[in-house]
């Protein structure tokens, strides 16, 4: 089995150069119509923007009450605040999505961090393959890590591993756990119901690699720590990368289902929000949703999830063009040989697309021409394609806000200050993802909540902030 490092790209961030749809030259009365029908089905208006709020806030209780709700609200076992000045060296392995990374953190105190980290992909058959050859390839990603960073372990000591496995997992104590699904294109067989840290300590023992797994971290939960340790007003982590998520701070008195003993009065819960909806009763799910459901690998699960994620997004608005295709309102009805196959409309293309501020849409062009090959396409066909990717986006975005301004409700944490931790490749690099969040706050709170509520890329969540969780799990004596 081997392992190999690869490369990250950086791709700047910009702002959405949105277009006026009423500027646009449509082709035909039927271009326009179908236009103004996808702008309608894929618009969230205000009321709509709080009916999905309040139903959120009601599937928060629910889980809070009794496990096997459709919000599952995992109790992370992780307690105590932190306050920047704990220090140490751990290791954080980070699964969950496009790529395994590993990372070795070092806190010196002071809010100062020390990170190295080596990024591997996980090919699509370890995804789907048997869950041991899954696991030893993570163990072998950590064995050659070390090696490449000449970390030393003498005698018989152990280096203590935070495991951020980010997927549905029911927590039963900070260091174990059971696998409730498989999300974001993994299906590895004879994984669900089972432990991940005990796949994952076998993996090591095995082969003889000194690490203990220390903790079980989700990565919204990470996302929280690591925000803490720079911001101790954090009270909310969420993700938007591959998928979609969210944890904040719970009194526990407030966790209705909780039957374990803990000297604290709080505690973080990782929501598993990308699961709300799934009985589909207010989110406007689209035809070009129900496709993309239908030919996931797991339908009927993760609704919200498939309409916010980095994962997702492309797809849908793949699905968009492709319905106007062959109803011949877009390149004549012609299509690009390379669209016709799932997920190959990337999501990284609509932030260059949104960002376009091009009289001709010259960064669209080359998308669709030179990345897609498309032969030709004329400033209508890239208008169009703009508008359906405005769209997508701007859903996604006011989904999150929906998402976000109900726990800053649940807790009443916009009306003092707050900070909320955010991480993931969607929110780093979507353009004005941030802005249309925070207005989306505005609109649930008032002005009041843009002065109090702070939201702000994350540093390294899943892999700090499984660090610092290994931390409070040795301090607090519950690993
Ligand atoms: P993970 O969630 O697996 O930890 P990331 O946070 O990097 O990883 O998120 C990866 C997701 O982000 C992918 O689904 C990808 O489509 C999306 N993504 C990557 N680059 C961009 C970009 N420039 N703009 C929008 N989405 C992006
Ligand atoms: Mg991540």
């Amino acid at each position: 089995m081997s392992s190999t490092p690869i490369a990250s790209k950086i791709i700047p961030k910009a702002t959405r150069a949105k277009i006026d749809p009423n500027v646009v030259q449509y082709t035909s009365e039927k271009q326009k119509l179908a236009l103004q029908a996808l702008i309608e089905e894929f618009t969230i208006t205000p009321e709509l923007f709080q009916a999905i709020k309040r139903n959120f806030m009601e599937g928060m209780l629910k889980g809070l009450k009794k496990d096997g709700e459709t919000m599952a609200m995992v109790t992370s076992y992780v307690i105590g605040r932190l306050d920047g000045s704990e220090t140490g060296s751990y290791l954080a392995l980070d699964v969950g999505g496009t790529n395994l990374r590993v990372v070795s953190v070092h806190l010196t105190g002071g809010g100062e961090i020390n990170t190295r980290q080596t990024k591997y992909r996980i090919d699509e058959h370890l995804k789907v393959g048997d869950a041991k050859s899954l696991f030893d390839f993570m163990a072998v990603c950590v064995d050659s890590f070390l090696d490449e960073h000449q970390i030393v372990v003498r005698g018989d000591s152990q280096i203590e591993l935070g495991f951020t496995f980010s997927f549905p997992v029911l927590q039963t104590a900070i260091n174990r756990g059971t696998l409730i699904s498989w999300t974001k294109g993994f299906n590895a067989a004879g994984m669900v119901g089972k432990d991940p840290v005990a796949f994952l300590q076998d993996a090591f023992n095995r082969r003889h690699i000194p690490v203990r797994v220390a903790a079980l971290v989700n990565d919204t939960v990470g996302t929280l720590l690591a925000h803490a340790y720079t911001h101790p007003n954090t009270i909310m982590g969420v993700i938007l990368g591959t998928g979609c998520n969210g944890a904040y701070i719970e009194k526990v008195s407030n966790i209705e289902k909780w039957k374990g003993k803990t000297p604290a009065d709080e505690m973080i819960i990782n929501m598993e929000f990308g699961a709300f909806d799934k009985e589909r009763q207010i989110l406007p799910l689209t035809m070009f949703d129900n496709k993309l459901d239908r030919k996931s690998v797991n339908p009927n699960k993760q609704i919200l999830e498939k309409m916010i994620a980095g994962m997702y997004l492309g797809e849908i608005t793949r699905n968009v063009l492709l319905n106007l295709i062959d109803r011949r309102l877009l390149f004549e009805g012609h299509i690009s040989p390379d669209l016709n196959h799932m997920w190959t409309f990337e999501t990284a293309y609509m932030s260059t697309i949104e960002a376009d501020n091009t009289p001709t849409l010259h960064a669209t062009r080359k998308i669709l021409e030179s990345t897609l090959s498309f032969p030709q396409t004329t400033l209508n066909d890239r208008q169009i394609v703009k508008i359906v990717v405005e769209l997508v986006g701007m859903r996604a975005a006011r989904l999150s806000a929906a998402a976000i301004a109900a726990i800053l409700d649940h807790t009443g944490a916009w009306k003092v200050k707050s900070d909320i931790g955010i991480d993931g490749s969607l929110f780093e690099y979507y353009p004005s993802f941030d802005t249309d969040i925070m207005d989306g706050l505005e609109e649930a709170f008032g002005p009041e909540a843009r002065k109090n509520v702070s939201i702000g890329l994350a540093q390294d969540g899943s892999g700090v902030g499984a660090a610092l969780c290994a931390l409070l799990a040795a301090k607090h004596g519950t690993a």
